[in-house]
Formats: C-alpha cells, structure tokens, sequence
C-alpha cells in the first residue's frame, strides 16, 4: 500500500517535530517552507565574523527535542549536544544591586537570601511551592489538547482541575509575587517570568509563575554551537529519515473539498496530500490560506502578546560583568508593561535582555569582541513608527548600559542589524510580529488558544507557538505532539 501524504507548512521547531512524528507514523512528508532556510524564529545570521542566534536563546527542557531522535531510533547525541547553565542568569538593577540566579531550588534560595532582605526559607517554599503548582497543572494545559471532551476524563485533569483554587487562577503574577516577598528585586525578578509568554505580570494569572519553575528548578541550558543548533539538528534528523524539504516554497492556499484538506497550492503548483499540518501563525493560515472558512472570530481576535526590538550588534570590547544571559532592569516596572500593553507605545527606560553566546562558543564574535543580541520588549505592531521606536531603543539601551557598566558602547558597536515586530512578521508571518501569539493576560487565556485541528475542514491540523499549548521552545515541541497524537 502506498504511505499517505502529509503536508507541512513551515519549518519552525514545531514543524520540524510534526515532520519527524509525522514520518515515524509512516506518512510520506513534505515541508513547504517560505524561507531560503529552516527554523523560523529559531534562526542564526552571520555578519562581519560575529555569529548570532536571531530569536529564542534560552533552552529549557531539552528531553522534548531528544525524545524525537530516540522515536526515530537515533542517538539524540549523535546530533547535537547541550551543557546546563550555572548560574543561568546575571541581574543588574539601577540602584547598583548584582544577582546572580543559580540553578535549583536549594542553590538559588542560598545564593538569593545572601543578597536580598527576604530569608532563605521564603524563597525555598516559593519555590517548593511553584515546583507543585506545575506538576498539577502539567498534565492539564501541556501535554493534552484543551479541546477534546475525553481528555478531562483522565485522572491526572480531574486532579488539576480540583485543585484549580491552589494554581493561582484568581491572582495575577504580581499580586502572587508580592505577598511573598518583601524584597522588590525578588518581586521583579520573578515578574519578569511573564514575558517569557509576551504577557504582563500586573494582568497574567499567577498560574504563569510556574514558568519559573521550569527555569530555576528544571534547568536552562545551552546547545553546543549556539541555538541554532537544535534547528539544524532536527532538520538534519527529518530528512535521515525521509521527510522531504522544499525551501523558498511559500504556501498560497490550503486546497479543500468538500470540507476536507486536500494539499497545498504554491508558485510552483497545486500538490495534493491526504493530510495538511500548519506551522504558520494561525492568524495568519486563516487570513491568508483559508480565507474562505468561517473564523473562529473570539479564538483569533484574542489580544496579542508583545514583541521585541532586537540590536545584535558587534562590539570591539569583552566585558566580564556580563555572562551568557543578563537582564539590566528598568526601575519602574509596572509603567514599563502601562506603556507595552495599554499604552502600545516604547517605554523610555527598557528593560534590557543582553544574550553574549561567545561567552560560551568563543567563534561567534573575533577575539577582543561581544556579539551582543540587546532585546528590549515593544507592543506588538499596531502600525507605530518603528523606525523612530528603534533610534528611541537603540539610545536608552546606550545610556542604560553606561549608567549600569560605565561603559559608552556606542563608539564600539562596530556592526548592527535590527529586528523589528515589522521584520518578525515578515520572516516567520506572526500576526502583528506578536512574538508568541495571543496573550496570556487573563485567566482563560489557556482555553483560548486554538485548538491543534480544525473543527470545521478534515484533515487539516495546526501546532506551533500560536496554538495550544502555546509558545517556546518545549511548547512548541509538545504542540507537534499533540497534533500529531490526534491523528490517526
Ligand atoms: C526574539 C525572540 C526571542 C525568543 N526567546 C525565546 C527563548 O529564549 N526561549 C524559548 O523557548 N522561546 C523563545 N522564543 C519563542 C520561540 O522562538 C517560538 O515560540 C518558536 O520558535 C516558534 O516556533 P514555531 O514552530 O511556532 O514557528 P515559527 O518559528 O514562527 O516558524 C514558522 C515557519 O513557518 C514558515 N511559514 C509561514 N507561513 C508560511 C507559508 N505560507 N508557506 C510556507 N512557510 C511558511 C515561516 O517562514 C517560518 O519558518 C523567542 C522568539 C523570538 C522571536
């Protein structure tokens, strides 16, 4: 019998693991992929002998990538490799204050009550406590679809969903975080978890605090070679085994009949499959791909997370201060998010997420250099001027760092590109540049990502970031997952 044919839309991560699951369960798979080259957001771009990794740069569970090369019978080592990070963060604060974030629970809670006025207990039971406000909500919103009746029959969702008064539900992040702490740098520090997800501490449900918990207690960790590593090692493992890839093949239409997928349309043709997995932004698939399916208007019109204006810039210095992940905080936190979300405007003292990857692969910057990757987090586009956006950001981040580092950086930023919300919607086609789809900024958030198949058209599914179970690098991985389970 001849393998049926499934079709890929892009060649994000969630669609490089839709492909390899996909392939293990026997279908003949093809990805169409926009660009001239693999991984969507999880992308690497050279310039003037300085490397950068252009969108995700901290790796979290990494058992969700192995797990595909082990299904697909290969040593996931053979492919790539991973070290975990310690201490996995450096934080600078304006008032002068230095933090250092260690990994586990007993480590950070030590290192933290050194260095803040809360003790170590507090800090310890917080994060006994987020470690158990994961393992009941895990089974619940990650590893199963939101939208299949039969999945709130399981015992670990009945469990998750008693126990819904204990998850944090009916607090925001911040309220939860500053009952706890008496100290704001702790409080901050912890916020700053809701931007892991594009959303606000002051309006996300402190359910999201377990973001934390994958981080500190889980581990972070960072791919032999940079980032982009886990995009070539997956691509590298999906065509070992068979899945075919067709580059710079922009998708046109998902081709339907009689309410079933039935292939793809692009420049080069029609190509028919029995099955059609979208990678590309929901939003997007539904405007552009199927624009003649009725919306699920209320899933779509959710608000969108935040974006970012990225510098990676080559600077001719080595600074020791800094380690692989740094976070220069602005002082005034909740106007920061004021100006993000309801304001839609840049704030004028950002906080900075400063990722140097030649701290770890010495050949990502010459010698005597940084490749510095400055992040600062925007609204996402609702038409504003971005280009007057990038000179504001580009001159705080300047001032910040020589307030913070005594250092005027500008003079030694010897190259520069820019990533914008226009730019990530342009390379990766996120609605608005929204760096990870809805936001989640109220507490039904979860339930109102879209499913990961259609309801109306047979045989087309969705994963990916905008979808459940939601943006990230080990979401992302799961989102294929889940898709690919429901198939059958
Ligand atoms: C700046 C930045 C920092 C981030 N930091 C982190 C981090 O530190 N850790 C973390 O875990 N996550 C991080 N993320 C989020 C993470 O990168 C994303 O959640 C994840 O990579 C999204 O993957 P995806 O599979 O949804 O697809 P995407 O990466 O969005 O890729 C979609 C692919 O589909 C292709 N495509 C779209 N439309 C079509 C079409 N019509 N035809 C053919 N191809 C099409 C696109 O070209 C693209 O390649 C970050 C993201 C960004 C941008």
């Amino acid at each position: 019998m001849s393998e049926k044919q499934c079709a890929i839309i892009g060649s994000g991560v969630a669609g490089l693991a839709a492909a390899i699951r996909m392939r293990n369960k026997g279908f003949a798979v093809t990805v169409y992929e926009a660009n001239t080259f693999p991984g969507g957001k999880l992308s690497s771009e050279s310039q003037n002998g300085y490397r950068f990794d252009m969108g995700p740069s901290v790796f979290t569970m990494p058992h969700f990538a192995d797990e595909l090369f082990i299904l697909s019978g290969k040593n996931p080592r053979d492919y790539f490799s991973y070290e975990k990070l310690d201490p996995v963060y450096r934080y600078f604060f304006e008032d002068g204050k230095v933090l250092d974030a260690y990994h586990g629970r007993e480590r950070f809670s030590e290192e933290m009550a050194k260095q803040t006025i809360d003790s170590e207990k507090v800090i310890y039971d917080y994060l006994e406590k987020t470690d158990k406000m994961y393992n009941l909500t895990d089974e619940v919103f990650l590893h199963n679809s939101l939208h299949k009746v039969r999945n709130y029959l399981t015992k670990a969702v009945a469990k998750g969903i008693l126990n819904f008064g204990k998850i944090g539900a009916f607090d925001t992040m911040h309220g939860a975080n500053e009952k706890v702490f008496k100290d704001p740098h702790l409080v901050q520090i912890f916020n700053r978890y809701a931007t892991y997800n594009g959303s606000s501490p002051y309006l996300a449900p402190a359910t999201l605090n377990v973001i934390s918990h994958v981080e500190i207690e889980r581990g972070a960790y960072y791919p032999k070679g940079g980032m982009h590593s886990i995009t070539k090692a997956l691509e590298k493992l999906a065509k070992d085994i068979g899945v075919e890839f067709k580059y710079n093949t922009r998708v046109e239409k998902i081709l339907i009949d009689k309410k079933h997928a039935k292939g793809v349309r692009t420049s080069e043709g029609d190509f028919k499959h029995d099955l059609v997995i979208s990678n590309m932004d929901v939003y997007a698939t539904y405007k552009h791909l199927i624009s003649d399916v009725k919306k699920p208007v209320k899933t779509l019109n959710q608000p969108k997370s935040s974006s970012g204006i990225i510098f990676y810039w080559g600077i001719r210095k080595v600074f020791d201060e800094l380690k692989l992940h740094n976070i220069l905080f602005s002082e005034n936190y909740r106007e920061e998010f004021e100006y993000i979300f309801e304001k839609k405007q840049i704030y004028h003292d950002p906080t900075i997420y400063v990722n140097v990857t030649c701290k770890h692969t010495s050949t990502d910057a010459p010698e005597g250099c940084e490749n510095w990757f400055a992040f600062v987090n925007v609204p996402n586009n609702q038409g504003q001027d971005w280009d007057a956006y990038i000179n504001e950001a580009r001159e705080a981040i300047i001032q910040k760092v020589k307030r913070i580092l005594g250092v005027d950086i500008g003079p030694l930023i010897e190259c520069e590109m820019v990533f914008d919300p226009r730019v990530i919607e342009r390379r990766t086609s996120s609605a608005f540049g929204a760096i990870y789809g809805n936001s989640s900024n109220n507490k039904f958030a979860a339930f109102l990502r879209h499913p990961n198949f259609s309801k109306q058209i047979k045989n087309l599914h969705f994963c990916g970031g905008s979808v459940h179970p939601g943006p990230s690098i080990p979401l992302c991985l799961l989102s294929a997952k889940i898709t690919t389970d429901l198939i059958k």
